[in-house]
């Protein structure tokens, strides 16, 4: 179906200026006008590889089940006007025929009044015959007849033919989803082979020079290839096969073949990165070259996913992710799965959904639709929903939350205390037995990891210290770990508990200056000296930490007036100061000892930080609790701790 209104009738030089940026409504309703209806292509499939498929045609039974009247149980094959007399004091003798069947055994010896035939539960029952006894209700009577006790029924232990499954009945409807319980009936039926819609081949190539797969080591300005993986799992999900070419340089030449090649054997193509019109970002020209009707919308007002890229290159989608792993999932998931669920003739995914509070303001941008990951915890009214702190192109913030919000494109925040649906990644609401919000902390692992062990779940949701203990304060969590510094009282953590809340005492992290050990201008010198020594060489470079972190109220008493430079480069943990000064983007910096030798840093110890808990009292006698600070006290957890570089309290 081309439309001669679309965007490929415009030249290539239009294309370059990003398209109109579509609503997320209007993209998706393009799109897939674009693409149906359109015929689903069937194959015949064994019955052994059909788990997941739709099935392409109704399926009529062609025999009857079970194809004989058949015993259920063991016992002998009578007639019941025989038996009419027979009780527990008047038994009723019959001769026995000279044949057993058992199963898998054809009669061959009619049953004649007065006579009765030996079968085993399965065995066909004989000619003449029209009732089964139970063995229990009979007992021998010499070797060649038997006594029985009961009467029968007509029809009684018989199951049969056809009664389980009717020859030509509608076994199952062209659209099923095939399972094990049809499996089932299938295989009754004695069907082998059946025609399924044939799963859509999805080709898939992440972009960028920047990439390796994982098993490769990693160079310097390298990253691993996250999109290929996911999106190659998320297509097996919903129904397709994943073919994955590879991570392909952002050279048009190159990514040309690799997309014409893809697009020649399969009926999709799914590529990640290339959008955001960098220099290197070519994917959507060649895309105008591929086929018609070609692009249809380059930018979705979307968030994460702003810069997604669809297009229907010669009736084949062909789309183009952001380059952001979290952006590159949402918009898989939002705008992706629906139409290749229909391409593998799938029904709609059936998300459940919960109604949860969130705690925090969320802005939003205006005219974007706006998607939120959250992790849920219970509160005392009911859901609370956290937002992720952690922005798109975080992995971690995906995988670990519960499911996500959505904000309107019309609204510009979402206030504090809204009641809001959650659509959950899981079919159902983990509630886990330990809530932990704060600020987080590489030994806080080592004490919730024997919890694990034992069988806990348990949320940490790293919030920084302020809004632990604001959720603390709001009973959302158990224990808030935090590590504020007063400086009226120079004391750390107990000058910020409020009602309600009691100090749990959790490890000390030794802060101190941290450089690369061939550093010689560092030699021998305290905190003070080489701060002062390095402030002194401006071809010293530092970095700084963010305001409001612990560690940046140390750098500031330390540095006085002093703005080296390198003092605007401010990150939000202690891992990425590290990183910086082992890297050479900086030399200098502070961060915790443990992270220091974990980068291999030379450090110079100068203060130690109190890492503490914020326990919520009217919580703490839940089972989980008691266990997080029984942990806590053994002696198991202090020495992990202690090897981690820390120092238990
Ligand atoms: P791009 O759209 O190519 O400009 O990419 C945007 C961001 O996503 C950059 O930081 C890329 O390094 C990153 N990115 C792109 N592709 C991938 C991928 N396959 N796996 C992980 N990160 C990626
Ligand atoms: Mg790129």
């Amino acid at each position: 179906m081309a439309k001669a209104s679309l965007p490929n009738a415009r030249d290539s030089r239009d294309q370059d200026q990003f398209l109109t940026i579509l609503s997320r409504d209007e993209a998706t309703a393009r799109f897939e006008a674009a693409l149906f209806p359109r015929q689903l292509t069937t194959e015949p499939r064994r019955l052994a590889d059909a788990l997941g498929c739709a099935l392409a045609r109704d399926v009529l039974a062609p025999i009857d089940v079970p194809p004989f009247d058949r015993a259920n149980v063991d016992g002998f094959a009578v007639r019941s006007v025989d038996l009419a007399s027979a009780t527990e004091t008047t038994l009723v003798r019959l001769m026995l025929n000279d044949e057993v069947i058992a199963c898998g055994v054809a009669p061959v010896r009619p049953v004649l009044s007065g006579t009765a035939t030996s079968i085993a539960t399965g065995g066909p029952v004989p000619r003449g015959a029209d009732a089964v006894v139970m063995v229990e209700h009979t007992q021998p009577s010499g070797t060649r007849a038997i006594e029985v006790r009961r009467a029968a029924s007509p029809g009684q232990f018989v199951s049969y033919a056809g009664s389980d499954i009717a020859r030509g009945e509608a076994l199952l409807h062209a659209g099923t989803i095939i399972g094990s319980r049809e499996i089932g009936m299938l295989a009754a039926c004695g069907i082998a082979e059946m025609p399924v819609v044939r799963r859509p081949r999805v080709a898939v190539i992440s972009t960028g020079d920047e990439l390796v797969q994982p098993g490769e080591p990693l160079r310097p300005a390298e990253i691993y290839d996250t999109n290929g993986a996911i999106v190659a799992a998320a297509i097996r999900e919903n129904g397709g096969d994943a073919i994955f070419v590879g991570a392909v340089p952002d050279d048009e030449e190159q990514l040309e073949a690799a997309m014409r090649k893809a697009l020649e054997t399969s009926d999709m193509l799914v590529l990640s990165g290339g959008t955001s019109k960098g220099a290197g970002d070519v994917s959507h020209h060649i895309i105008s070259r591929l086929g018609k009707p070609g692009l249809i919308a380059h930018g979705v007002a979307l968030k994460p996913g702003k810069p997604l890229c669809l297009a229907v290159c010669n009736h084949k989608p062909v789309v183009i992710l952001p380059g952001f792993p979290t952006s590159a999932m949402f918009t898989f998931h939002d705008m992706i799965v629906p139409v290749l669920r229909r391409m593998a003739g799938l029904p709609p995914r059936s998300d459940a959904k919960v109604t949860a509070k969130v705690p925090v303001r969320i802005a939003s941008e205006l005219g974007r639709t706006e998607f939120v990951m959250v992790s849920l915890v219970e509160g005392e009214a009911g859901l609370i929903a956290y937002p992720s702190g952690k922005g798109s192109g975080a992995i971690t913030s995906f995988a670990q939350a519960d499911g996500f919000l959505r904000i309107d494109a019309l609204a510009d925040q979402m206030p504090a205390g809204t009641a809001t649906e959650v659509t959950l990644f899981t079919p159902h609401v983990r509630v886990p037995d330990l809530v932990i919000i704060g600020s987080h902390c590489t030994g806080l692992d080592l004490v919730t990891t024997s919890l694990a062990h034992a069988g806990m779940t348990v949320r940490s949701i790293a919030v920084g210290s302020l809004g632990g203990l604001a959720a603390a304060k709001r009973s959302e969590c158990d224990l808030a770990p935090i590590h504020l510094f007063d400086e009226k009282t120079e004391s750390y953590n107990t000058p910020f508990l409020g009602a309600g809340l009691e100090l749990v005492p959790g490890w000390r992290r030794m802060q101190g200056i941290v450089f690369r050990r061939d550093d010689r201008r560092f030699d021998g010198l305290s905190a003070q000296e080489a701060v002062r020594t390095a402030v002194a060489d401006p071809a010293c470079i530092m970095v700084n930490r963010n305001q409001g972190a612990g560690t940046r109220i140390l750098i500031d008493r330390l540095l006085g007036e002093a703005r080296p430079d390198g003092y605007w480069n401010q990150p939000r943990s202690h891992n990425a100061v590290a990183a910086a000064v082992a890297q050479h983007r900086a030399d200098w910096g502070m961060t915790i000892a443990p992270v220091a030798d974990a980068y291999h840093l030379g450090f110079i110890p100068l203060a130690e930080e109190h890492y503490d808990f914020a326990l919520v009292v009217a919580r703490k006698d839940r089972f989980a609790v008691q266990a997080f600070l029984a942990v806590l006290a053994s002696q198991e957890a202090r020495a992990a701790l202690e090897k981690a570089g820390f120092r238990p309290a």
